[in-house]
């Protein structure tokens, strides 16, 4: 996720209708309701960090932006900051603070305009990227531990049983992925 609090979704990708014109909106519009920092959702390098004010470059509409690029080549943009904390070239670990949701460029209310394209450019739907990243987090005996009795009903004493067993951990971890695939 790109924020650490709660957030809502201003609005989806996808067609949208502004103003009576119905466009393709390429990334979701994102508003902080605990807090305006933003995060980022993965690890990568810093693309871009600007302010276009050009109105000849279509890119002024972003306002304060960055662009960070993943190991996996995907390119993610937050768009509308009021404040830009990374620089070019700077790399990113899952959770550092990169900027503050804002309301520069083409926008009407603070939000954070979320993007994600692919090498070629393309856009893909953002929410669907981030439920994948968070699928694929590490997953730790501990972490394994908490989503087994949440979703299993395992009292403590079951799970202390189960952790005595001479293979407990790799059992835990399996039991953990199944329920997470079954989702
Ligand atoms: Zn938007």
């Amino acid at each position: 996720m790109i924020y650490k609090g709660k957030y809502k979704i201003s609005s989806p990708y996808g067609d949208r209708k502004l103003n009576g014109i119905v466009s393709f909106h390429k990334g979701v519009d994102f508003v902080g309701l605990e807090s305006k920092e933003i995060i980022s959702p993965v690890k990568g390098i810093v693309k871009s960090s600007a302010i276009i004010t050009d109105k000849s470059n279509l890119t002024w509409e972003w306002g304060n932006y960055i662009r960070i690029d993943t190991e996996d080549e995907y390119r993610l943009f937050f768009c509308h900051l009021s404040e830009r904390l990374v620089r070019v070239g700077q790399k990113i670990n899952v959770g550092d603070i990169i900027g503050i949701e804002g309301n520069t460029g083409y926008s009407f209310g603070s939000h954070c305009h979320f993007e994600v394209r692919t090498k070629d450019n393309v856009s893909i739907p953002p929410i669907d990227y981030l439920e994948k990243l968070q699928q694929n987090e590490e997953l730790t005996i501990e972490k394994a531990i908490k989503i087994i009795q949440e979703n299993a009903t395992l009292d403590d004493n079951t799970m202390k049983y189960l952790s005595f067993y001479k293979y407990s951990d790799s059992l835990i971890l399996k039991l953990a992925q199944a329920i997470n695939k079954n989702k």
